[in-house]
């Protein structure tokens, strides 16, 4: 079997969290490896749990309605298969050594392999029952009932599952020094929505309504929402007919605008970058928005030179703000094309242009090892959901995951700004 993407994963964990906390003598569950580490493919969903009565918690995961058959039933681990093949593994340990747990089968396997090298030198063994002083006499066994207690016990910061990647995050947590990431309380709005409006679209056309769209992001709490259908397509359409188009969604918009007063409402548009690095509208139409998104749908085979620079001659558009899903990923599908990010990165921070973390669970792109490239750089990023219908707004998360993952802060993500600076930058 594949991967699963992260989102699916996580759905499916979720599910099984719920059901695992109908027990009541759990005292904690925590999901373990990749998953916890919100990595965006995903093996086997590992859990831990916590609690006095491991017999009674086998029993009630064995029992779990959507399983198809056990695998494992043993004291204190059990093993399930759910539907599609999926296998779901438990462990259980008493709450006192709960965090110690939760540390080793966290991992990343190298992020482990350094901590133990460093606590070697402080002799220090570390393993999943706690930490063993191998200086004192008795060699006896302290147990960690919380993760951060685990980590304080070897005098270093708490380092959020995220991070646990051997990446640099030891050496930073000894001085104290970890940054304080992005969550998804932070992003006040979205840039990359779908409606159904029918601007008749070179790609497919979101399902529900403007109305709809902007009512979920009043209930996410959102300052404000971007609209960006895809261009109209070009093959079917004079430029005077895109033109009328746009003009039909912008009086559309305006009307939303003098009566919704919970979100601010951008006028945005995904825009094709043609082969030769034009955009796939003139520059009359682009001129109705506040912004573009612009994206390569089309050629991918392109040489990494060659596909660099369309990518920066779009941008250099000065209604090109955005560059979506930059790598064109399509996690389990296609490997996307190749960019020479050093020279993106350049260009983005020169222009004040930003890249996009998709959200979208088939994408999750720019890839976490990007992204904290980027943070590196200093370039700018936004977090958004290419949705096509409400229910995908909530995918957000996904893309907050892959940031921390990269390591960026709230200061890196320009969604996490006020209505105002956002027409700042649109108009810088
Ligand atoms: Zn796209
Ligand atoms: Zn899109």
């Amino acid at each position: 079997t594949t991967r699963m993407v992260l989102p699916y994963a996580f759905e499916i964990a979720q599910k099984v969290m719920d059901y695992l906390k109908q027990e009541k003598t759990i005292e904690r569950v925590e999901a373990l490896g990749s998953l916890r580490r919100r990595v965006s493919t995903i093996g086997d969903i590992d859990f831990a749990v916590a609690t006095k009565n491991p017999k009674k918690v086998i029993e009630h995961f064995t029992n779990y309605p959507y399983k198809e058959r056990i695998i494992e039933k043993g004291d204190v681990s059990a093993s399930i298969l759910i539907s599609g093949g999926r296998q779901i593994d438990l462990l259980i340990q008493p709450l006192e050594s709960f965090g110690s747990l939760l540390q080793h089968f966290t991992g990343s396997k190298n992020h482990n392999v350094h901590l133990r090298e460093y606590a070697l030198k402080k002799g220090l063994s570390l393993s999943e029952y706690g930490i063993k002083n191998l200086k004192s006499k008795s060699k006896s066994l302290q147990k960690y009932s919380s993760e951060e207690d685990f980590y304080k016990a070897l005098s270093l910061q708490w380092i959020t599952p995220e991070l646990r990647e051997d990446q640099g995050e030891i050496e930073t947590a000894v001085k104290n020094k970890l940054p304080k990431l992005v969550e998804l309380t932070d992003i006040k709005g979205d840039f990359h929505i779908h409606s159904n409006f029918p601007i008749e679209p070179s790609h497919d056309l979101g399902k529900d309504s403007m109305e709809e769209m902007l009512e979920k992001a009043r209930q996410l709490n959102y300052e404000y929402l971007g609209f960006s259908e895809h261009n109209p397509s070009t093959s079917k359409h004079t430029s005077k007919e895109i033109y009328d188009l746009l003009k039909k969604r912008d009086e559309k918009i305006e009307q939303f605008k003098s009566v919704n007063k919970y979100v601010r409402i951008f006028k945005l548009l995904e825009v094709d970058i043609l082969p030769s690095g034009d955009l796939a509208i003139d520059n009359k139409s682009l001129e109705l928005l506040d912004a573009a998104i612009i994206s390569i749908h089309s050629v991918f085979t392109m040489g990494k030179d060659e596909m660099t620079q369309r990518v920066l001659k779009g941008l250099s558009h000065k209604k090109a703000k955005i560059l979506a899903h930059p790598t064109g990923r399509l996690l389990n599908d296609r490997y996307g094309y190749d960019l020479d990010f050093e020279k993106v990165f350049e260009f983005c921070k020169k222009h004040n242009k930003a890249l996009e973390i998709n959200s979208w669970p088939q994408r999750l792109d720019l890839p976490d090892t990007i992204i904290k490239q980027a943070v590196e750089n200093n370039v700018n990023l936004v977090i958004d959901s290419d949705s096509h219908a409400v229910s995908q707004m909530e995918l957000q998360k996904y893309g907050v995951f892959m940031a921390r993952r990269g390591w960026a802060t709230k200061n890196d993500i320009l969604n996490t700004m006020s209505y105002n600076e956002i027409i700042d930058w649109f108009n810088d």
